[in-house]
């Protein structure tokens, strides 16, 4: 059964409450977000987002009837998701695949723009949604641009991995009894956090880790896509793992490569306008992509007082020391 996550980060942070929704398990500040609501499928699908291959921009590399294949078996996908059908997650596979199949790396990263950083040795295209206004789009090309900056300042990271901890709190539930046969079973949330990367087992092979998602082997320009949502009150989303899974490859030219595939809040521009903030966020929800998790927690003041001083969930720690340092910067 997969088990993958969306995590997102909110107006009141990491607030969250565990939801199962087509074996994909969704976590959520509150419940006002219905996880089954077409929007959401819409504006964060796990595949390709539509604005890229259905703009006419890639036309050499998909037909028009490919083209429509692929939006009738996503039509198909709505229809099961909302029904709660047991093979929509397999249907959301096969798109995912058939999708990455049609394109490279460098087909997609040529559409983007293009940050070199010859220090840090990386090379990324950042493929942003047009749907963005114009001073968010500015923001988060200055944010990506500087976080290819500090992404791997020896400062960040010894701050991050010295504040980060293996025994997160608050300490997860590992056994619940199951409603149906009422025996003894492990609980999704401790599940998730075994199944998951809490902490790098060190700097060095951390910052391999980020060096591999922004950038190839091959010279090609690795990628992030932005897309964008409209779902209040939500700052950005990313599903975990991403980066690694098998079904989101690119795989048009051999060899295949995946790429970091976020999602930012529209409205949420409006609550922070500063380049350092964002600049974190970015950091954020590339860990989820890169496999990272942090607990799961009620409200702020939880997370708070779980991630003080050196007891902190690492991908709040890095998250953290890239704002700080974006600050130290004027970023603002
Ligand atoms: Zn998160």
């Amino acid at each position: 059964m997969k088990n993958i996550l969306i995590i997102f980060l909110t107006t009141c942070l990491f607030g969250v409450v565990n939801a199962q929704v087509n074996n994909r398990v969704i976590d959520t500040c509150t419940n006002i977000l219905n996880p089954k609501d077409p929007k959401q499928i819409k504006h964060f699908p796990w595949r390709l987002p539509d604005w890229i291959w259905n703009n006419g921009q890639l036309n050499p590399y998909i037909t028009e009837d490919q083209k429509a294949e692929e939006i009738k078996k996503i039509e198909i996908l709505r229809k099961w998701n909302q029904e709660s059908y047991p093979s929509a997650d397999s249907l959301e596979d096969v798109i995912a695949h058939d999708l990455g199949s049609k394109f490279s790396l460098i087909d997609l990263s040529r559409q983007g723009k293009n940050y070199m950083n010859v220090g840090n040795g990386f090379n990324l295209s950042l493929l942003l949604d047009p749907a963005f206004e114009v001073d968010f789009s500015q923001t988060i090309n200055k944010a990506a641009s500087a976080f290819l900056e500090i992404a791997l300042s020896e400062r960040v990271l010894q701050e991050a991995f010295d504040s980060a901890i293996l025994e997160l709190t608050p300490k997860t539930e590992m056994y619940e009894i199951a409603t149906t046969s009422h025996k003894q079973k492990y609980t999704k949330a401790y599940l998730n956090e075994i199944r998951w990367r809490i902490k790098p087992s060190s700097i060095e092979g951390f910052k391999q880790q980020i060096k591999n998602a922004l950038s190839t082997e091959n010279g090609d320009p690795a990628l992030l896509i932005i897309t964008s949502g409209n779902m209040p009150p939500w700052w950005g989303w990313s599903y975990l793992n991403y980066f690694y899974d098998p079904n989101q490859s690119l795989k048009r030219l051999a060899p295949p490569h995946n790429y970091i595939y976020i999602e930012f809040n529209t409205d949420s521009f409006s609550t922070n306008k500063s380049v350092a903030f964002w600049t974190s966020k970015i950091a954020h929800e590339l860990l989820h992509n890169l496999g990272y998790l942090h607990p799961v927690y009620k409200c702020p003041h939880e997370r708070d007082i779980n991630n003080i001083g050196k007891n902190k969930a690492f991908i709040i720690a890095y998250e953290r020391a890239i704002w700080k340092r974006a600050k130290e910067l004027n970023l603002e």
